[in-house]
């Protein structure tokens, strides 16, 4: 297929920008471009992408806000869908009872979602205060730490199927795991979360007590996505191993390849400093996993998404 003449979205209501600066939009701000970026205007335009990329085998990637995304230097192939015009973004409330309802689509900000709901001093989306991310990329994630995950604030999923239809999933339904679902759907579309009304001055000030607990344990202000690696399950111990203190206790804190880092602030963040490339961050991430191997006898699994030309999507 030729995709500078496709066929897959000439007469939909979209955006498209080809060979789009894909890395310099994520959290990184490094890496390489995507083929096509496009940026539908209606929900119908989406679903018709979504039935049309499945039928031609073309890939299609979600963009949320990049906090977790690392794009190989080579960039991606394919389309690249970001849910950044208005009907993607908006956020509705309603009061039902004690319980309030809010239905956020995918592309809302999560950060400004969360201060809103505080504003009108309601709790449920307190615990990600600090972390940076859509909520669709929330929710693929089950985005969360110390304080709790969003999962636990969830009412239920609306998503794209493959062939272009919408589907609604009840919490009850939806598997959140660590740092992950187990939506089946390349898309979530939209999420209703369920809020409890609390007096404000307390919301605000558990906002800001999280929100001072993550800037003094990460380095927020750094060119990264978040933590690299999932904590390890250890079966000797029978739990979770933190990945940082594994690394730290691999002496590797201030280890660089290239242009990339392993933070001193926290051993689980990699780091992009000026003129770092992608493939320096894949490079440690290897060396990482490896010599965290050797001590410990454990695997790293990758937190960090990353996309690589003609990787399935
Ligand atoms: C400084 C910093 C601190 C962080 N701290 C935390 C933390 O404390 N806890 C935590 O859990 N994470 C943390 N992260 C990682 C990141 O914030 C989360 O993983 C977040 O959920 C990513 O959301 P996003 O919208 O940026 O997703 P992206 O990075 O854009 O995408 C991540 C994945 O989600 C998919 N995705 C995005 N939107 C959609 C959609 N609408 N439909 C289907 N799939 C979609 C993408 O395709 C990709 O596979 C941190 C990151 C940074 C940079």
């Amino acid at each position: 297929m030729s995709l500078s003449s496709s066929s897959l979205f000439s007469d939909l209501d979209v955006e498209v920008i080809p060979d789009a600066p894909l890395g310099a939009m994520t959290w990184y701000g490094i890496g390489g471009r995507a083929d096509l970026l496009v940026r539908p205007r209606t929900v119908v335009a989406l679903e018709t992408l979504a039935r049309r990329c499945a039928r031609s085998g073309t890939p299609l990637r979600v963009l949320g806000n990049g906090a977790n995304l690392l794009v190989a230097d080579e960039g991606v192939d394919g389309i690249v869908v970001r849910l950044d015009q208005p009907v993607f973004r908006e956020v509705r409330y309603n009061q039902t009872g004690e319980i309030q309802l809010m239905r956020a689509m995918a592309g809302a900000d999560l950060a400004k979602t969360l201060m809103e709901t505080v504003r009108r001093g309601m709790d449920g989306l307190v615990p990600l205060a600090g972390i940076p991310a859509s909520i669709g990329g929330a929710i693929r994630m089950n985005a969360g730490g110390a304080y709790g995950a969003i999962a636990e604030a969830v009412d239920s999923v609306t998503c794209i199927s493959r062939n272009g239809r919408r589907v609604t999933y009840p919490a009850s339904e939806l598997v959140f795991d660590y740092r992950s679902t187990n939506i089946p759907d390349p898309i979530i579309l939209a999420a209703v979360f369920r809020l409890v009304p609390d007096d404000p001055v307390r919301v605000r000030a558990r906002v800001k007590e999280i929100f001072e607990y993550k800037k003094s344990t990460q380095p927020l202000a750094d060119h990264s996505a978040g933590c690299a690696f999932k904590n390890p399950f250890d079966p000797v111990q029978e739990e979770r191993r933190s990945a940082g203190r594994l690394i730290d206790e691999a002496g590797l804190k201030g280890l660089r390849i290239g242009g990339a880092t392993i933070s001193r602030h926290h051993a689980n963040f990699i780091v992009a400093e000026p003129g770092a490339s992608a493939s320096d961050v894949e490079q440690l991430l290897a060396e990482v996993r490896r010599r965290v191997f050797e001590r410990s006898g454990l695997e790293l699994e990758e937190e960090v998404v990353i996309w690589r030309r003609g990787d399935p999507s």
